[in-house]
């Protein structure tokens, strides 16, 4: 399709929500981008602590769309949800901003400002993210529900071009360091400064606007109050929704506790965590048991569920890029990118620009291969989609076997990294959206798709806990060296540390022994990357062998 057909064929009220979502994804990326560095530095905690809040956090905010759907639907609407998350969100960056302005002199009080923050975006993602997305669905009369692929793969990189801008410009002012590599820790809070202005200008610009393009064909508003009952706007999320008994509920209220109970004190799991993996099972269970359902409706269910836990091993990959591949960036790479030292905190941009640059290619090629009767079938395209991931983390496990604890990596290989696994989130999570609303009963929709962004939380808890056993990068042994200590020694076990060289490198934010993951012990960069490696592998292998029993689940959906 030509551009200029491209532009007419679509409502302008698509461009007013790129525009929105753009500058929201901006304060969202940017400020992730420098999020864990700033834990590390200004608020001197431990990059493993760092990973686990970034995990979290991001489970966070892929566990409260949820409500923020629910709340929408049942009380305050799309419209006013968007204008209510967008302040929100502005809110917590000026919170962020004033721990990053204030922790010098008073770190706890930094550190508390730091988690309301944190805790004011995720309610305000919560309320913003699914309901942009639901707009750009109600956009389209049912006649031209076709036009949705392509909306949503414009919509894909208004969200991608926002991360791009972010990720340029919240660490060009907040991550800054001198030209003898010292950081200044004090200027994190003007990315976060940057982040709350770009959400302002996003809630700004769709308050101005909405009226005037975020319409139906006939001109009528869209996403109003519910009770102003604009069901036949929305013919995507629409209001026929799920009615179940008081004592399903009440059982899947119980398997929540119980398994609340098992994740948090049978696996270890912290509380955000449990909560996460708990409400995900429970979500999925209450659904799946509700009586109404036909076998095919059920069968089709699972095949939701059954790609939705190996999606999971996704971005438990991914999302290292903010976290341990961050560190990596920051500790032990060659940054200069054609004589320009990129930020550690800029070098996940490659993602953003790559799914800008890659999302119209990739959905021309679906195009093709559907013209030529050889598309591959979602589950297909999921699993090649886990392959391409555990390649690109094979190809970094192996580039940093060859720098040791004291060579630097070459930055080419973290943006053919972030190359790779752009191909690879491009086969897997627009595919994945949509085949969740192919799949879905029109009744369970929303929570269906809550289940499925469940699935993406719980995929960056393990992130978080995976990020959390990146063992220690060059930059520690070269300051435990300094400090007259042989961390390699003290790791192998072959040197018992003192007290005293035990509290030196805690104060450094040092660890003294390795971490262990499923009880193997990781020693170096390679075995931490080959975690990924094995984890994504047999995720991609296991969900190859099922695809003809979720093909006949799937009746005839592809
Ligand atoms: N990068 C996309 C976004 O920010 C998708 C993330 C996801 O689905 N987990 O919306």
């Amino acid at each position: 399709m030509g551009e200029t057909q491209v532009k007419t064929a679509h409502p302008k009220g698509l461009w007013v929500l790129f525009g929105t979502e753009m500058w929201e994804r901006f304060n969202f990326y940017g400020m992730r981008a420098l999020l864990t560095l700033f834990l590390v530095n200004s608020l001197l905690m431990k990059e493993e602590e760092a990973s686990l809040i970034y995990g979290g956090f991001l489970g966070l905010c892929y566990l409260t769309p949820m409500l923020g759907g629910f709340i929408a639907d049942r009380f305050f609407g799309n419209r006013n949800c968007i204008l209510l998350g967008g302040l929100m969100m502005a809110a917590g960056q000026l919170l962020l901003f004033t721990s990053g302005a204030i922790f010098e002199g008073n770190l706890s009080l930094a550190t508390t400002i730091m988690y309301c923050g944190l805790g004011v975006i995720v309610f305000g993602n919560g309320f913003f993210k699914p309901n942009i997305s639901s707009m750009v669905g109600s956009l389209y009369p049912k006649q031209e529900k076709t036009k949705l692929d392509t909306a949503f793969t414009i919509f894909y990189m208004g969200i991608n071009l926002g991360a791009f801008l972010g990720q340029y410009i919240c660490p060009m002012l907040g991550d800054v360091k001198d030209s003898g590599g010292i950081r200044d820790i004090h200027a994190f809070k003007w990315g976060f400064l940057a982040a709350s202005i770009a959400m302002l200008l996003g809630t700004t610009l769709f308050y101005f606007l909405k009226n005037k393009y975020v319409v139906s064909p006939e001109g009528r508003p869209l996403g109003g109050l519910p009770s102003k009952n604009e069901a036949a706007d929305f013919e995507e999320g629409e209001a026929q929704t799920a009615n179940f008994s008081n004592t399903a509920l009440t059982v899947a209220g119980l398997a929540f506790i119980v398994l609340g109970f098992i994740f948090h004190y049978g696996v270890g799991q912290n509380l955000i965590y449990t909560l996460i993996y708990s409400s995900g099972i429970a979500l999925a269970g209450l659904i799946i048991s509700d009586s109404s359902l036909t076998k095919i409706e059920r069968d089709r269910i699972i095949v939701i569920y059954i790609v939705s836990f190996f999606i999971i091993f996704f971005w438990a990959a991914f999302e290292q890029a903010g976290s341990s591949l961050t560190f990596i960036a920051d500790n032990q790479t060659d940054r200069n990118f054609f004589g320009f030292q990129m930020p550690a905190s800029m070098v996940q941009i490659f993602n953003g620009l790559f799914v800008v640059a890659l999302a119209v290619p990739f959905s021309v090629l679906w195009d093709t291969l559907r013209a030529s009767g050889k598309e591959p079938i979602s589950p297909v395209k999921l699993a090649f989609g886990l392959v391409v991931i555990s390649i690109s983390f094979f190809m970094i496990a192996t580039q940093v076997s060859y720098i040791g604890t004291s060579g630097l990596l070459a930055i080419k290989w973290l943006i053919l990294l972030y190359f790779l696994n752009t191909c690879a989130e491009l086969c897997l999570s627009p595919i994945g959206l949509s085949l969740v609303g192919k799949l879905s009963p029109k009744r369970f929709a929303s929570l269906l798709y809550g289940v499925f962004f469940l699935s993406n939380a719980s995929g960056y808890a393990l992130g978080g806990t995976l990020g959390s056993i990146l063992p220690a990068t060059g930059d520690k042994f070269v300051k435990a060296k300094e400090l007259g200590i042989d961390l390699q020694a003290i790791l192998d076990k072959t040197v018992t540390p003192t007290a005293e060289q035990l509290a030196l490198l805690d104060k450094h934010q040092i660890s003294a022994t390795n971490h262990f993951f499923a009880g193997f012990e990781i020693h170096n960069l390679y075995e931490f990357f080959m975690v990924f490696v094995v984890l994504t592998g047999i995720a991609a292998i296991v969900l190859f062998i099922l695809t003809p029993f979720l093909k006949k689940m799937m009746h005839g959906v592809r």
